[in-house]
């Protein structure tokens, strides 16, 4: 059940629900945390079971969102929406256009963008009636599809594990097991390919078997239950999430796991039990920022050179977590949620500061 003190407890800050029964738009965006800048997340669409059902999974990935800016060192907050309803049948311009309206009058405390079921079409039609959306098409002025960004910091995150595991961050023979061959499971096949490792890869869409079967030549197909069985160097879950649980982690005989799926823990735990196992855990909601990096630059002017060259500050970051967690001894996952509650904390301490007339937070009159 929706509570205010369910919101206090997780720090969320706002949260709205917007109805058009004109075009049946029922959506519901949550903003979690503003500090370092306006909340930016995307727009899923999905046909929940129950108000909330929705309500759940909207804030909990606007605070996951809150998170995932403040380690990467992005100036943004967090947020989500969801749009309840059936992507197959529920769809239409005046839908989105409608949500779009309602964007607009949060005056850019949420900017939006693509997420579950939520495609470029649809973000075009928001784009008609609001500047607060990201992921717009490349020939608005937008940054396009973002999984190459995103498998890329993937690879980045790969190399500092590697770094970490074996002391060269080269990929060059590494055995990986990559499960879904999706937008960014393809992307990052092609770009393990093209660094000398070894893949075996797994999906349940012929189509995507084939595409994946393109860019990654010698590339050997496993079933989707023997990808957990592999023996290889990095585990990387690239379709779902929760796949590292009860039933998995003891059958993984991977040194490390990266991958690009978000939520990968089933719960915390996983997180304890991967590191008295010995396997190094990179951080998912880190290392699959990139294509977050990349739409956060829309506005002041998108290029390759600028999201590809943030995209590789995953290296680093990641690097300075591995080192965060063995300092602390405290698994991976805490050591992330560390670096980021510590950015927004000391973030949240600088801006009580009155800084005078010059201050955008309180403008002043002008001299006679
Ligand atoms: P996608 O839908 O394009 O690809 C997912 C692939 O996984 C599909 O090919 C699907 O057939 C396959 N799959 C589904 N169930 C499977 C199973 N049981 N076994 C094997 N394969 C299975 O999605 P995507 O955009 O490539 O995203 C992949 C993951 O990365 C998702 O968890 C997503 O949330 C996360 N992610 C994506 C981005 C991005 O830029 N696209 C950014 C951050 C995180």
């Amino acid at each position: 059940m929706f509570t205010f003190e369910k919101l206090y407890a997780e720090g969320h800050e706002e949260v709205v629900f917007f109805s058009d029964a004109s075009c049946n738009l029922k959506a519901i965006i949550a903003i979690h945390d503003t500090t370092l800048g306006p909340a930016l997340g995307g727009t899923r669409m999905w046909n929940y079971k129950s108000m909330d059902d929705a309500i759940y999974d909207v804030l909990r990935l606007s605070k996951g969102m809150t998170y995932k800016a403040a380690v990467s060192g992005l100036n943004l907050g967090g947020g989500k929406a969801v749009i309840l309803g059936d992507p197959t049948k529920d769809k239409s311009e005046a839908l989105f256009r409608s949500y779009g309206r309602f964007l607009e009058s949060l005056n850019g405390r949420y900017i939006t963008a693509e997420d579950v079921n939520i495609g470029v079409e649809d973000i075009e039609h928001i784009f008609t009636e609001t500047s607060y959306v990201t992921g717009v098409a490349k020939t608005h002025g937008g940054s396009g599809n973002p999984s190459p960004y995103t498998a890329r910091g993937v690879f980045r995150g790969m190399e500092a594990s590697c770094s970490k595991v074996f002391g060269t961050r080269s990929l060059k023979g590494k055995v990986v097991a990559l499960q879904g061959a999706g937008s960014v499971g393809r992307h990052l096949g092609e770009i393990l390919h093209n660094n000398g490792a070894k893949i075996f890869f797994t999906d349940i869409n012929e189509k995507n078997i084939e595409l994946f079967r393109e860019v990654a030549p010698g590339a050997e197909l496993v079933g989707p239950e023997d990808i957990y069985d592999i023996n290889c160097d990095i585990y990387a879950p690239c379709a779902l999430g929760a796949t590292v649980n009860d039933n998995t982690i003891d059958k993984l005989k991977a040194k490390i796991v990266c991958g690009a799926a978000n939520n990968q823990l089933a719960e915390p735990r996983h997180g304890d039990i991967l590191m008295e196992k010995n396997i190094l855990y990179a951080p998912d909601y880190l290392i699959n920022a990139g294509g977050l990096m990349n739409v956060s630059i829309e506005f002041e002017g998108w290029s390759d050179t600028k999201a590809t060259r943030m995209v590789d500050t995953i290296y680093d970051t990641t690097t300075k977590i591995f080192k965060l967690s063995e300092e602390n001894n405290i698994p991976v996952y805490k050591a992330t949620d560390l670096m980021a509650e510590k950015r927004i904390d000391a973030i949240k301490k600088i801006q009580g500061r009155y800084l005078g007339n010059i201050g955008h937070r309180f403008p002043g009159r002008k001299k006679r």
